[in-house]
């Protein structure tokens, strides 16, 4: 028997622990890990790299500000260069998913580099009587944005297919609708993502400091402090316990926040928490202008202290990166923050500042830099033992590890649709250098010589009933 390819020479990192065993793929999927090298149509010599499961990014934005169909080719080639093989999109529609779902479905099968998953965003009553209508499309978990309505309700919402123009739309995010969306996900066994920033107090906040005439990323963090975000987790974690729902809190940055979830952990709720690479190396305080202007904000020198802490105790699950693909254009169309737009890309550079900052520095071990990257998200949202593993009979998503290779970032790097890059010129060591996916090596050298089209929707299962 002939097998399509092995990966030799190469360290294994799997959750447990460094093997050298070569890596052997047929058919897309892991035949397994072995000391010999049996026949093979491709030999992928891996010269000491390290191999980890491919990277999984629980957090993207993309499909808002350029239709599906151009973002998904730009924003998975960032991915496939950055050593992401699934990527794990926001997606926000404004209507019912009876009719606006199918269509970025479609479309989005075309265009990627790599594979993707979907989280659907619940807004409307409308949307809550069709989350059903989700999982039997293998999108099976759902994200609440306690900090949209009221005064800062607004949000842009995904083009559909083929469209160029924004979508503009207001939401109401009351404690209410979010208590019934945390009820019909439990009883679908499903984990709910929030966005915990108690939208009144946030608004609140913005309207005070605008008032006051403060300006820049230390007055758009006091707008909406760390206690607005500790205020809903307890909401939020209220309904997890008295429904018996999963909760997943995205991007958590801030030591009070940390503090909260600890609490609520003790009282007996399901927790999930993901970081992003920006909480861990950016602060207001040594930030200037707007690019880093992202919700929750950027905090301070002393919070990412926290949040590394918190990762290296393995109290946080997961790296997502909140990447947005925006443009300058539209980032800095205001004459203050909070003209400014929010949100700015990532997932090109996850893995190497994680690599760079986390393993280089010694904060966190391979091992747990697999668990964050691949190996949790895969078993959070049901994607486990097809990602997130080497074992046998899983995908053969690998990514292969360069932990000396060092190289300037640029926002040109990636081919993303974003003109711009909060990393700009920062010079990282440790860089995913070939990406694999279901065994076809898609990206190589910072160069994506992958099929488009060849990223296939994981569909996903319930991983709680
Ligand atoms: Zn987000």
């Amino acid at each position: 028997m002939t097998y399509d390819t092995v990966i030799i020479d190469s360290h294994v990192i799997l959750p447990t622990g460094m093997i050298d065993k070569n890596i052997v793929i047929d058919d897309g999927k892991i035949i397994g890990l072995t000391n010999d090298i049996p026949a093979c149509d491709h030999k992928i010599n891996g010269n000491g790299l390290i191999s980890i499961p491919g990277a999984i990014d629980t957090h993207v934005h993309y499909g808002v500000y350029s239709p599906i169909n151009e973002a998904a080719k730009t924003e998975s080639h960032a991915a496939a260069i950055g050593g992401v093989t699934t990527m794990m999109r926001m997606l926000r529609l404004e209507n019912a998913f009876s009719n606006s779902l199918q269509p970025q479905l479609t479309t989005s099968s075309e265009y990627h580099y790599v594979d993707y998953a979907i989280h659907a965003s619940i807004f409307t009553q409308k949307q809550i009587d069709q989350m059903s209508f989700c999982t039997d499309k293998g999108i099976t978990s759902f994200k609440i944005y306690m900090n949209l309505g009221g005064e800062v309700g607004h949000v842009y919402m995904d083009m559909p297919p083929n469209s160029s123009n924004l979508v503009a739309s207001k939401v109401n995010v009351t404690d209410e609708l979010v208590e019934k969306i945390v009820k019909n996900a439990a009883k679908l066994g499903c984990p709910v993502l929030v966005h915990a920033e108690d939208y009144e107090s946030c608004g609140c906040g913005i309207k005070k400091a605008k008032e006051k005439n403060q300006d820049g990323l230390s007055a758009w963090s006091s707008s909406r402090s760390p206690e607005f975000e500790a205020k809903a987790i307890k909401t939020v974690c209220k309904f997890g316990r008295d429904y018996d729902c999963v909760i997943y809190f995205v991007h958590i940055g801030s030591e009070q926040a940390l503090l909260q979830i600890q609490e609520e952990k003790k009282l007996g709720t399901k927790i999930f928490v993901e970081t992003c690479p920006h909480y861990l190396t950016l602060s207001y305080e040594k930030q200037n202008g707007y690019l880093a202007k992202v919700m929750p904000p950027i905090r301070t020198e002393n919070d990412q202290k926290a949040v590394w802490n918190a990762l290296s105790n393995n109290q946080i699950d997961t790296i997502g990166t909140d990447h947005v693909a925006n443009q300058l254009k539209l980032k800095l169309d205001g004459d203050d923050v909070w003209g400014a737009l929010a949100g700015f890309p990532g997932i090109g550079t996850s893995l190497p500042i994680l690599l760079n900052d986390g393993v280089n520095h010694n904060r966190i071990t391979l091992e747990q830099f697999v668990k964050f990257t691949s190996y949790n998200a895969a078993r959070i949202f049901g994607m486990y033992p097809k990602k997130g593993t080497l074992e046998k009979n899983s995908d053969a998503d690998v990514t292969m590890i360069d932990l000396k290779k060092e190289k300037k970032v640029t926002s040109e790097l990636f081919g993303s649709f974003s003109d711009y890059i909060v990393y700009e010129g920062r010079n990282l060591k440790g860089w995913p250098v070939k990406t694999i996916v279901r065994g076809e090596l898609v990206a190589e050298d910072f160069e994506v010589i992958g099929k488009l089209g060849h990223g296939k929707h994981v569909s996903r299962i319930i991983t709680s009933k």
